[in-house]
């Protein structure tokens, strides 16, 4: 079974193809239900042209749809011709070294083709759909065809130590020659690779930097573990100078004891130092995943005792320089990093925009993707769909703000990726503000949730949105407020409608009216009465980027609280905020706020 570390897309253009599709399907669903021991093993989806075909995901246009999903290294399995598939991802062909595996399969079922990602694994996939439809694949790659195997992609938790010297390797066994095989490469057993033990070419797997010799395919484990205490690179004058030299020392005991960097597979520390930027930052440099254990090494304590905490196979301990701050672990056989210890956990705070997924930025996007938890308002949470079957999801009821953020980081100190998903912008009037608060009020009882890789991402607020549809009545400055008095003061509200109007800002007005708060809108209204005139601008967003959105632009003299309701955006205009037709059939206007004053 091809060992996906992304679940991938089965794309349909019409119901032709769906019966192929589900028992392709069928053959990753058993994939990630055999790993069960993953929680969050990605699903496979069926994505299927909207308006043509109901499956799981509906997408508008097949060629960016293909072009999105290659762009975020989704193997992709096709059904339709191979030359439609060639001819949308001909513009992203360009690097060879990075693409996922496409197919294209025929909508019967009775070819499957594989097009790109022979690095990636296209011809174990080609192999196992074609065996689940019961016809030959149609391999086209000489090796493979020869031996059996693709000897450049070995399989997860491998590497080869350099492509340019694999393809000369291949190239050698084509031409005729033999190989011998030098340590424990299990996955070779049953291919039909010409083997010798007199051989002049070798397949080496070791954890040993390659010497250089060409007539070695060198294949690195990964089998090295690397763990840091507090102690390392303790005296760098900021973070970042931090991992650097946490990185460098740890290149530096790799190379004293000849491991290729390529073998290491994970950065291990101590769940005490997390908050610790640098550790986040020297995993990236090094490329591989930063994992903790909840043993704290004691200050003096050797960096080794986190390895023999977090590590539950055999292993040799290498290094071990309390001073540094370093340890090394080797063990025999390639390490899966989700066995060590545990992830570090994330809380993503991510807008959606007011409601369509153009409006959405691709950040909130990746964070959705990426998420093992989603937590939010129901609404927003169905908003920010469709999840996959992997995804837990935790909706609320509106309410219970403080309640969510702090459930958000009891999940993400436990090494889980947390998304929180407010409407609009997440610090406008949302979640953001929350989950901040629950981190200032409670951290010093949760040291872990201190350590918690929080990020907030940014989004279209619903004024932005609405203003755009209208033009630009934001054109100029402006304030946001919120009408609701549920969490300040109804005088607080007055003070600010009051210098807002007599600053001649334009002002947006959130949350302007609900069943529970009748009567603040028209007293809002009145007040600004009070100081603009009865033909100010006022534009009127409702549902925004939603189905049914409307937008209407009249007066505030002519605005009665009637016309508003809890999901509309109440723009009200300066003195200077404008119109003019569009000079189309329906009367259509645009309202603007020039940038200058006379
Ligand atoms: N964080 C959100 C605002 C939450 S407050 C944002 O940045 O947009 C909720 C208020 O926002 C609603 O009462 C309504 O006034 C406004 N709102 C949110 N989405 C909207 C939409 N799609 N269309 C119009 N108004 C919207």
């Amino acid at each position: 079974m091809a060992r996906l570390t992304t679940a991938p897309a089965i794309v349909i253009l019409g119901a032709g193809a769906l019966d192929t599709a589900r028992r392709i399907q069928s053959v990753y669903v058993q994939n990630s239900a055999a790993g069960a021991e993953h929680p969050a093993a990605p699903a496979c989806q069926i994505h299927a042209l909207q308006g043509r075909v109901e499956a799981d995901v509906a997408y508008t246009e097949l060629g960016a749809h293909l072009c999105d999903l290659y762009a975020r290294g989704t193997p992709i399995i096709a059904l339709c011709a191979a030359g439609i598939v060639i001819r949308c991802l001909a513009p992203m062909l360009s690097n060879k070294g990075v693409e996922p595996p496409v197919l294209a399969v025929a909508e019967d079922g009775s070819a499957v083709v594989p097009l790109l990602g022979g690095l990636a694994g296209v011809n174990v996939m080609a192999r196992e759909i074609a065996a689940a439809l019961a016809v030959t694949p149609a391999i086209t790659t000489s090796g493979e065809l020869r031996f059996g195997t693709c000897v450049l992609n070995p399989p997860d938790g491998y590497t080869l130590a350099d492509i340019g010297q694999g393809k000369r390797f291949v190239s050698d066994l084509l031409a005729g020659e033999s190989t011998r095989i030098e340590g424990h490469a299990p996955w070779l057993d049953d291919t039909r690779l010409p083997r010798s033990e007199s051989a002049r070419l070798a397949i080496r797997v070791t954890p040993c930097v390659w010497d250089g010799r060409e007539d070695e395919l060198v294949i690195h484990p990964r089998s090295v573990v690397a763990a840091v205490t507090a102690a390392a690179g303790a005296d760098a004058s900021s973070p970042s100078a931090k991992a650097t030299q946490i990185a460098a020392h740890i290149r530096e005991s790799l190379a004293a004891h000849r491991l290729a960097p390529l073998s290491l597979a994970a950065l291990l520390a101590s769940s005490a130092h997390t908050s610790d930027a640098a550790l986040a930052e020297a995993a990236a440099i090094l490329k591989v995943p930063l994992r903790l254990t909840q043993t704290r090494a004691e200050d003096g304590a050797p960096p080794a005792s986190l390895l023999h905490a977090a590590l539950r196979m055999p292993y040799d301990t290498l290094h071990d320089d309390p001073q540094k701050g370093v340890a090394l672990a080797l063990a025999s056989l390639a390490i899966d990093p989700d066995t060590i210890g545990r992830a570090r956990g994330r809380l993503t705070v991510i807008g959606l925009g007011p409601g369509s997924a153009e409006l959405m930025v691709p950040a909130a996007r990746t964070a959705l993707n990426e998420a093992t938890d989603i937590l939010g308002y129901d609404t927003y949470v169905k908003m920010a769909g469709p999840l996959r079957a992997d995804q837990r999801v935790h909706g609320t009821d509106n309410r219970e703000e403080m309640q969510r953020a702090r459930h958000a980081f009891e999940l993400a100190s436990e090494g889980r990726s947390v998304v929180m998903v407010s409407s609009g912008d997440p610090g406008v009037f949302a979640m953001a503000a929350a989950v901040l608060e629950a981190l200032d009020d409670d951290a010093s009882q949760h040291p872990a949730w201190s350590a918690v890789d929080l990020n907030i991402v940014p989004g279209v607020s619903a004024a932005m949105a609405a203003a755009a549809q209208a033009g630009a009545p934001l054109g100029h400055d402006f304030c946001m407020l919120s009408l609701s008095d549920n969490l300040k003061p109804w005088s607080i509200i007055e003070k600010r409608l009051r210098h807002a109007a007599e600053a001649d800002l334009v002002m947006a007005f959130y949350n302007p009216i609900s069943r529970a708060r009748p009567w603040q809108l028209d007293k809002a209204l009145d007040l600004v009465r009070e100081v603009r005139s009865a033909d100010t601008l006022v534009v009127l967003g409702r549902d925004i980027g939603r189905p049914g959105g409307t937008l209407r632009t009249l007066t505030l003299g002519e605005l009665r609280s009637s016309d508003v309701d809890m999901r509309t955006m109440v723009i009200v205009g300066s003195s200077t905020t404008r119109k003019f037709g569009k000079g189309t059939q329906d009367g259509s206007e645009w309202v603007y706020t020039p940038r200058w004053y006379r």
